[in-house]
Parts: structure tokens; sequence; C-alpha cells
């Protein structure tokens, strides 16, 4: 196959919950490029608040109408001149941001956080993972070892690497049970990563009930509770009156905000990682005289990413036992229908699924 002469289909998302899809050149990789040919491409939570439902942001935040997904992964079809490392048929991650690679972020591996006018994230200022082909910078890319699926490496990208992060940062641990508000992708990360981390309870709270079920039946929640008002006492009940040692909201909504805060226990740590909102809450008594510690938590770093990557295979831990529900490109509509939907578990989009 000689891609140079193909064009390939391409997801865009022009707000107003609507799906395109539109035809590409492949693209050919400059120096420091790979070419990666897409096999699984996941939906994030912020591509349906941010870009489906509507373009949030301004300036170098939003959405340039690139092609869309920041949760690529794929095998390297071609490399450009100046490749140092990875060669053709390297499975990869892509770390979903390129940064200026000077700045202190940057040096950290947390392109995130990079405020140079030249970062660019993957599927919103340049071209990302719903399509065949993504060009990618070599300096993005983390092997995928063989005993990871392709769709376990896109979970990574994105949703995972925020769970672990966030984690590692509170360094849970066996000491700790994990109170997690928000039982979406990045909240079944968090439970099935805190778990694997030794936490010796966890706890979930969402709106939805299936998705408690799907936590439940996954084996990543020891109990489940639909938010409410008696979310707290519930939470209280099956803690001895104490709360959670962790706790971790992964919704950004408001009301799951204040539960994770209020069902921490004293001298424990809360983390936000659930974009977008606000919170209001009585300081002294839920955060001060609780000796609380708060973290607020953005994705991870590159070396972080990593790190998670080679601790899943080690674990043989699978973050694609979340993802249930897998559609081909041609079916993207859909896929984001089902995601912005809030019921379900991950939503992936699959390409050139030939098993290799
Ligand atoms: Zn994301
Ligand atoms: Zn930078």
């Amino acid at each position: 196959m000689n891609p140079i002469s193909e064009t390939m289909t391409g997801v865009v998302l022009p707000g107003n919950s609507t799906v395109l899809l539109r035809e590409y050149p492949i693209p050919r990789p400059g120096p420091g490029q790979v070419l990666v040919r897409m096999k699984a491409s996941s939906i994030c939570g912020s591509d349906i608040r941010a870009i489906y439902r509507e373009h949030l942001g301004t300036g170098a935040e939003a959405y340039q109408g690139v092609i869309a997904g920041h949760e690529p992964c794929g095998r390297i079809a071609e490399v450009g001149a100046g490749c140092r490392v990875l060669e053709p048929g390297n499975r990869v991650v892509i770390y979903h941001i390129s940064g200026c690679g000077l700045c202190d972020d940057c040096r950290y591996g947390y392109m995130i956080g990079c405020h140079d006018r030249v970062r660019a994230a993957y599927g919103w200022q340049r071209d990302g993972g719903h399509a065949a082909y993504m060009l990618a910078e070599e300096a993005n890319c983390i092997r995928l070892p063989d005993s990871l699926s392709y769709i376990d490496g896109a979970l990574c990208a994105c949703g995972f690497g925020t769970a672990y992060e966030a984690l590692v940062r509170m360094g849970v641990g066996g000491r700790d049970r994990l109170l997690v508000t928000g039982m979406g992708p990045v909240g079944l990360a968090a439970a099935m990563l805190g778990r694997q981390l030794g936490v010796s309870r966890v706890l979930g709270v969402d709106l939805s009930g299936s998705r408690l079920a799907l936590a439940t039946d996954l084996g990543l929640i020891d109990e489940g509770f639909e938010a409410g008002d008696d979310a707290l006492e519930r939470v209280l009940a099956v803690t001895g009156g104490r709360g959670c040692e962790a706790s971790i909201d992964c919704s950004g909504a408001a009301s799951a905000r204040s539960l994770a805060l209020r069902g921490t226990r004293e001298w424990g740590r809360c983390a936000f990682v659930g974009e977008g909102g606000t919170v209001d809450f009585d300081v002294s008594r839920h955060l001060i005289h609780k000796q609380i510690t708060i973290f607020g938590s953005w994705v991870t770093s590159l070396g972080r990413m990593a790190e998670l990557v080679e601790r899943l295979d080690r674990w043989g831990l699978h973050p694609d036992r979340t993802c249930t529900h897998r559609l081909p490109l041609d079916r993207a509509g859909e896929a984001y229908q089902l995601a912005a939907d809030g019921r379900s578990g991950k939503v992936c989009i699959i390409l050139d699924d030939d098993g290799s």
C-alpha cells in the first residue's frame, strides 16, 4: 500500500452536537515527525463539553476545526527525517499535546501546561486521531507494550493518565478508602487504578444508575450511591461516620465536588479533576478545620503517562474493560451521541481493525 496517493476520512466537530466527515490528503511526516496508522481513538468528556456541544474557550485553547480526537493510539507507518528512536511498525500511544519543549512545564513533561504560542493539542489545534492516519511528533510518542491493546493505549492518552496523576499526587495506598464522585470514564479509571494501588475500599457516586451498575459489574467499586440529598449520609454511614481518607471528583459538577470534599475524612486528601463550573463550600468547616489538602490536577506528564503504561503491562491491568462501545469511523456521529448521553462507559472509535 502506498499511503502517498490516498486520501482519508477525518471527523470534524462543528459544534451544536453535530459530527462531520471530511476527506483529507494523507499527511507526510516532516522532520522529527511520525505518521501513525490509527487503531483506536477514544472520546473524552472534554470533547463533549468543550467541542461537540459548543466550542468553549478562546484563542490558543479553543478548538480550531481540525480533525478531532485527542486520545490516539496506533502503529507507526512512516518516520520523517531525523527521527532517532521510533521505527515503522512500533505501537505507540500519543501524549496529546505538543509543546515548545523549552518552558518549565514542557521540561517537566507537562506539555498540557505549556503557554507558548506553538503549543498545540492533537484534536484541538492540530489534527487528532479520528482518521486513518495522524501526524505526531516523535517526542510525544510512548511505546505501547505488546500486552496492551490499542484501546488500552488510547484510554491512557488522557483519561487513565488523568486519574493516575491525581491518585499518585495524593499518594493513595493501602491505608486509604477512596471516594469517587462521577463514575464516567475518568471515574472508572480512578476506581480501577485506586484498587490496583492498594486502596482498601472504593465508593462510587453518580447520577446514573447504569454507570454505577457498570462500575459494580466490573468489580471496580465496593458500593455505589446515586447522587442525591442522602449521598453524603450514605458515604458516612459506611465509613464509620468519618468519610474516606482520599476522594476524587471526576464529574465537574458543583454538588459532586462538594460531596467529595465533605465525604473526605479529617486530615484526608481530595482531588478535583472534573472540568468546568464552580463550587461553593464553607471553607472553615469543610476544609480548614478538617485539615484537608485539596489537589487540582490537570491531565498528566509524558513521563507519568509512560510510567502508567509500564505499570499496566506489569500489573496485567486493562483499561479497555471500561470501554463499552467500539464503533467504526463512519459511525462517529453515533459514537459522539452515546458519549454525550452520559450513561455509558468509554466510547472508542476503532480504525483499521485488522487485528495487527
Ligand atoms: Zn481528554
Ligand atoms: Zn512549553
